[in-house]
């Protein structure tokens, strides 16, 4: 399986792109920078459907890069290593996240806390300008390979499950962290709000944590799902809930209102946002609202950093903790986003790179 790449030769890729904000996925060929000596050039064998790759994709937070080939969920064989490669060997497994690069000087980089590199130099997986490569535009995992800094590939064993491994890279990681961040263990009560790709991930994870956990969902239509995975209510009225809450986590990717959640939190408890609403729908709290809300914690979350995305890998598959996915082929991608967008999927859709 191994592929030899030139020094200095452009990596020739095949992907799928849409070309603008309201454009349809067409097979798009184009090329990857060189391998460098610390890089990893890795054949893509599954790629996620995250619901970013749709707010990305539909221009939803900014104006996108076109062409744009999404996807930050990916899992792969590595094909070729450059020559100061030491983690990973042609043959392994790997996976990639919503990051490719960073500057790994500044204190956050030193704490591996990559996305929020000080020098603005962390390089998302897509949709973004490569400082590393010319300022060339990069290109996700809807396509046939990657190449990256091995520094950013996460490991993933030989026994892992490898078509549900790619969810783990975003949706498993943007969860995990913020229940690591707020401490959840053996007893905690915590809520999660939006029950999708990322939204079961975080039921997983707090289960598996020890936490009693319920769901806010706005219809019932997922209930035997959550209940199935161990969740002990799912919530559709608010005005309702009785129980008070050490951490809600919202995953909520449309416009909905904040207020009732902090509501729902004990002394102390914590709202911890990932969903990103398009920028013209975000939801705000006032300083006001704040106020009235005393003691308890609002804070946003964004993936996590490589070690915690290495740590996040370890344990799901140490723990048999995987994604619900329904694997597609690549012309499905348009109907898969339809169904993200109104209220038809279920959980995660995956890509099968070789169909
Ligand atoms: P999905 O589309 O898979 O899931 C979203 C879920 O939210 C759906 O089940 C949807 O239900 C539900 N939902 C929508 N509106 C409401 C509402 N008002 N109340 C309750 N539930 C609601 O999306 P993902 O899980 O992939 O992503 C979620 C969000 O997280 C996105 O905005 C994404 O961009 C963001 N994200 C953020 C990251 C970060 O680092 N902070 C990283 C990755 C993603 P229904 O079926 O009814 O539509
Ligand atoms: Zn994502």
């Amino acid at each position: 399986m191994e592929k030899q790449f030139n020094a200095g030769e452009r990596i020739p890729a095949k992907g799928y792109a849409v070309h603008s904000k309201d454009g349809k996925f067409q097979s798009f060929n184009f090329t990857r920078h060189p391998m460098g000596e610390n890089d990893i050039v890795i054949d893509i064998l599954y790629a996620g459907i995250c619901h970013s790759d749709i707010h990305s994709a539909r221009s939803e937070w900014h104006e996108g890069i076109y062409p744009m080939v999404p996807g930050h969920e990916i899992a792969g064989r590595v094909i070729a290593v450059g020559n100061k490669v030491s983690k990973f060997k042609v043959g392994d497994y790997a996976g990639v996240g919503c990051m490719v690069n960073s500057c790994g000087e500044c204190e956050a980089c030193k704490r591996s806390q990559e996305q929020f590199c000080e020098r603005g130099q962390c390089v998302f997986t897509y949709n973004n300008l490569d400082c590393f490569h010319n300022n060339e535009p990069t290109y996700g995992g809807y396509s046939n390979n990657i190449v990256l800094s091995e520094k950013f590939a996460i490991k993933v064993p030989e026994n892992a499950q490898i078509e549900k491994v790619a969810p783990l890279l975003c949706a498993g990681i943007t969860t995990y962290s913020p229940l690591k961040f707020s401490n959840i263990k053996e007893g905690s009560v915590v809520g999660v709000a939006g029950f999708g790709g990322l939204g079961s991930m975080a039921v997983k994870y707090a289960i598996k944590m020890g936490a009693k956990v319920s769901v806010f969902a706005r219809n019932e239509n997922k209930k035997e799902e959550a209940l199935k995975m161990g969740a002990k209510n799912l919530y559709v009225a608010l005005e309702n809930v009785e129980e008070k809450f050490d951490l809600i986590i919202s995953t909520i990717p449309t416009q909905y209102d904040i207020k009732p959640y902090l509501k729902l939190l004990k002394y102390g408890g914590e709202f911890a946002i990932v969903g990103l609403p398009p920028v013209d729908v975000t939801p705000e709290v006032s300083a006001t609202e704040l106020v009235y809300n005393a003691g308890k914690k609002v804070y946003g979350s964004l993936i996590g950093g490589i070690k915690e995305t290495q740590e996040m890998l370890d344990f799901s598959i140490k723990h048999q903790i995987y994604p619900e996915i329904e694997l597609i082929k690549a012309d499905e991608i348009d109907k898969a986003y339809e169904n993200l967008t109104t209220g038809k999927a279920k959980f995660r859709y995956v890509i099968d790179m070789k169909k």
